[in-house]
């Protein structure tokens, strides 16, 4: 567990290689639908709905990450949700927009063989993931999420609720309903709704290299130094200009002046810190370390204290497990002129105990970190 920081990367799955991506082979990966795990106690369409606009939140990323110690945890996956209402994200903080859920599967189970899937494509690679599990529960035609309502019509296509139903009546399903060929579901061509689901992309994993290089290791004690004193001069000739503006205010805005250069010291270097261990890997969209070195925030605000992150239901302590970078924007196409989705870290903390119940999804902890106004970072693109 002391093991170092790991990081992910967005990779397109390239032509024909979405297989990879779906549930047999335990994949991590970014949009589309969710691979699940687990066929039992799937999230409910109540609980994927955003805490702020109550609308269902979509797929955004699911990370594999068994603990190799914990035979019921052989598999191990955690799925993340976000909302894609723009002002759902105007406040930092705990859950809102964004929620998680973890799942583990021992390695005898009833849905996956023991030994892993063979590295290569199955003989009939198929784009499209099925639109039921194999225990028989059926999929919301849009999302992908456990689909209870059935369209009273043709009852046969499944949604997670009524604006997906509405969504898919208005993108073909008013034409295709009742037109299903006896016997199949996976004769009804599911359309592609990318006005809800995020593009899909494999994550693929890598040890973070050392975080300085031996030699061009710099003492962080020599290099604070050097930015106070940069800052001093500055510093005083403000407090030279406040001094000739009126002596009455003096001491008044010498402490202002102090206190606002003090801060700013401060959330320079916590964002400073950010972008000198993001530099080495740009690309970066996940930082995973279960239990070990903590996430790197991007600002001095909003950071969460212990008692801000609830115990798990079992009654043991959040553990930091991994952060969402903000990176990962830049592959999700939710820039628009106006507001957008946004984030400065996104950071997931799970149960300390890894408590398991009977194999159903439980709900962990994700807990949302902005930039501070005067940060300006520039994800390169
Ligand atoms: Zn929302
Ligand atoms: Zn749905
Ligand atoms: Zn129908
Ligand atoms: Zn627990």
């Amino acid at each position: 567990m002391a093991a170092g920081v790991e990081l992910g990367f967005a990779a397109a799955p390239g032509p024909g290689g979405s297989w990879r991506l779906r549930s047999p082979y335990f994949p991590s990966k970014v949009g589309g639908w969710p691979a699940w795990l687990g066929e039992v106690g799937l999230p409910s369409p109540a609980a994927l709905r955003c805490a702020r606009c109550r609308q269902p939140r979509s797929f955004l990323l699911q990370l594999y990450a068994p603990l190799p110690q914990r035979p019921d945890a052989f598999h191990r996956t955690l799925f993340v949700f976000a909302c894609r209402g723009a002002s759902c994200y105007r406040l930092p903080g705990p859950l809102g927009p964004l929620c998680v859920f973890r799942n583990q599967l021992p390695r005898r189970n009833d849905t996956y063989p023991e030994e892993p899937p063979p590295e290569e494509p199955p003989p009939e690679p198929t784009a499209a993931p099925p639109c039921r599990l194999r225990c028989g529960a059926a999929l919301c035609r849009v999302c992908g999420c456990l689909g209870p309502h059935v369209c009273g019509r043709c009852r046969h296509a499944v949604y997670c609720g009524p604006e997906h139903q509405a969504m898919d009546w208005r993108r073909g399903h008013r034409r295709s309903c009742g037109k299903h060929a006896a016997g199949g579901d996976s004769v009804v061509a599911i359309p592609e709704h990318n006005e809800f689901l995020f593009p899909e992309y494999e994550i693929l994993i890598e040890p973070e290299e050392p975080e300085f290089p031996a030699d061009s290791t710099v003492d962080p004690d020599d290099e604070q130094g050097a930015v106070d004193t940069s800052k001093d001069p500055k510093e005083q000739e403000e407090l030279r200009a406040t001094d000739s503006a009126g002596e009455a205010f003096q001491s008044l805005d010498e402490k202002t002046l102090e206190a606002m250069a003090k801060h700013e010291t401060k959330e320079d270097k916590i964002f400073q810190m950010f972008k000198e261990r993001v530099a080495a890997e740009p690309e970066q969209i996940i930082r995973y370390c279960r239990g070990g070195e903590g996430p790197i925030w991007v600002s001095d605000e909003n950071i969460p204290e212990e008692n801000d992150i609830p115990n798990c239901s079992c009654g043991a302590k959040r553990i930091f497990e991994f952060q969402i970078m903000p990176q990962l924007l830049n592959h999700l196409q939710v820039d628009s002129l106006g507001e957008s989705i946004d984030w400065g870290t996104l950071v997931v903390y799970t149960c300390a105990d890894n408590c398991g119940g009977g194999n159903e999804y439980l709900e962990e902890f994700i807990w949302k970190q902005d930039f501070s106004a005067d940060s300006i970072y520039l994800p390169s693109s």
